[in-house]
């Protein structure tokens, strides 16, 4: 092929965090100011966090895999106990399971949404489980009525994995209010990110006071306080904790990308207006399905590639776009078809056909703030141009 003729001169990362020099001069000022792990910014954080999801207590952790294990040990998750989730999702969803000793029971996704299938939910149960963790998959919320009803009729907790939405609503509700606990992330490339980090937020007090002592290891007081002026060298371990604190470090990071979210999230929607404009009518392309009665937080951009109409696969289109300079990705390769999954539980290729069928399919276009409209039209000239030259 004539290198002349590729889209693009520079490679455009799949993902690039959008930090502003406010983030600079905050993180600056925290390195200088002598507290530079949990304090008062974190706990400004939590505030403005709470606030901005309208929940009852928010409480910052190190990651939303940190966020998801306290949610389960809070909820008393144990040894023997099944909890359901989708087979559709990143590591962290499933290990945190496994971290209990309980075992992860996966239920398939809906071939429009990729979100578990809530009319598959009751045939999985058992006397044994306990929890249901629906992932509201590239930031579009799972059908929450349903699965609502179904863990009350048999006594479930309901933790969402809401790492790619935040800002997103279901029928009006934010998510971070409908759940027993919600599990967010602010990992690099998430829609706000503090490098690392998470929060968990939750309407019930008894499990708010439960996760704040456990996320520092099962301290009676905040730790950071022992040491400022209010403090007292006193406390008590009243839990086994673990170290899940997050930092003033970080929480720099987030009171920034928080006030500037929504002017990012705008950002975000207009390079999908036009994505799914430009994409949406070329035969062999499916754009994002999204559903009418929900505000989609668009973590990611996803298309299925019909191989059969392009004559192309999912991996000859990726060698494609890599060659037009353009990153993409894949999310996710399902839990069951990795080899841990399949060694210790037996899942296998097969048992969950509507996830496979998306996962040969799907590839994620880069979708960020700092992306210019340029960037957008060079991936968009990138797809057609190589089903074009098919
Ligand atoms: C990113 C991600 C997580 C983990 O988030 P961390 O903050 O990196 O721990 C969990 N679930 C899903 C679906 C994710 O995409």
């Amino acid at each position: 092929m004539n290198n002349d003729m590729i889209i693009r001169r520079n490679f455009l990362p799949f993902s690039i965090p959008s930090i502003g020099d406010e983030e600079i001069a905050e993180v600056i000022d925290t390195l200088k100011s002598g507290w530079i792990t949990t304090g008062q910014k974190t706990k400004n954080f939590e505030e403005l966090f709470k606030r901005y999801v309208g929940c009852n207590h928010a409480i910052a952790v190190s990651s939303c895999t940190a966020a998801l294990h306290l949610a389960l040990v809070a909820a008393g998750i144990g040894v023997g106990d099944e909890v359901i989730t989708t087979p559709f999702t990143f590591a962290a969803t499933g290990e945190v399971i496994i971290y209990m000793g309980a075992k992860p029971v996966f239920v398939d996704i809906k071939n429009d949404t990729y979100n578990i299938d809530p009319d598959k939910i009751e045939a999985a149960i058992t006397s044994k489980t306990k929890a249901i963790i629906p992932v509201h998959y590239a930031g579009q919320p799972c059908d929450m009525d349903k699965i609502l009803k179904i863990a009350h009729k048999y006594n479930l907790i309901v933790i969402e994995d809401a790492a790619h939405a935040i800002g997103a609503k279901y029928k009006e509700k934010t998510i971070g209010t409908i759940g027993d606990i919600t599990a967010f992330s602010f990992y690099a490339t998430k829609n706000l990110t503090t490098a690392e980090g998470g929060m968990v937020t939750t309407s019930k007090q008894e499990y708010a006071d439960k996760i704040r002592i456990l996320s520092l290891h099962g301290l009676s007081k905040d730790a950071w306080k022992r040491y400022g002026a209010e403090g007292s060298w006193y406390y008590e371990i009243m839990d086994a904790g673990y170290k899940y604190n997050m930092t003033d470090i970080q929480a720099s990071i987030g009171i920034h990308q928080l006030a500037k979210f929504e002017q990012m999230q705008e950002i975000r929607q207009k390079h999908v207006n036009r994505y799914t404009d430009e994409l949406k009518d070329i035969i062999g392309i499916t754009t994002p399905f999204v559903l009418s009665d929900v505000q989609h937080a668009w973590h990611l951009y996803t298309i299925l590639i019909n191989s059969d109409i392009l004559g192309l696969n999912r991996a000859q289109f990726i060698e494609a776009m890599t060659h037009e300079n353009i990153g993409t990705s894949v999310h996710f390769i399902p839990l069951h078809l990795h080899p841990y999954y399949q060694k210790v539980y037996g899942y296998k290729r097969g048992d969950f056909p509507i996830t496979e069928y998306i996962y040969d399919r799907i590839i994620s276009l880069p979708l960020y703030t700092s992306m210019t409209e340029n960037d957008v039209s060079d991936v968009i000239n990138a797809i057609k141009k190589i089903i074009n030259e098919k």
